[in-house]
């Protein structure tokens, strides 16, 4: 079983095979987009896609995109996940 918390799961990961820089790309709009839906299309066939996305979360993962999220929406994730201070 993949351990959200190890690092084995990098050994099944879909994306092995294919160019690194796919997952990342310069911006997360205009031309960057085509690029993001390709990694993405990769991280949706990825038998570990969970446990990468987690593993990106906990770790501050601050480029590229893991889990097929891109760092903009894991910072997002993050900052959602803050205590709300009061008005
Ligand atoms: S989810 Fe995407 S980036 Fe993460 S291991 Fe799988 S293919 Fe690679």
């Amino acid at each position: 079983m993949t351990s959200f918390l190890s690092t084995n799961w990098r050994e099944a990961a879909a994306c092995r095979f294919e160019d690194p820089e796919l997952f990342f790309p310069l911006g997360e709009d205009g031309p960057s987009l085509r690029q993001i839906e390709q990694a993405r299309a990769v991280c949706h066939r990825c038998p570990v896609m969970r446990a990468c996305g987690a593993w990106a979360l906990r770790h501050g993962e601050s480029d590229g995109v893991w889990g097929a999220m891109t760092a903009g929406e894991r910072r997002s994730l993050r900052l959602d996940r803050l205590p709300r201070r009061a008005p």
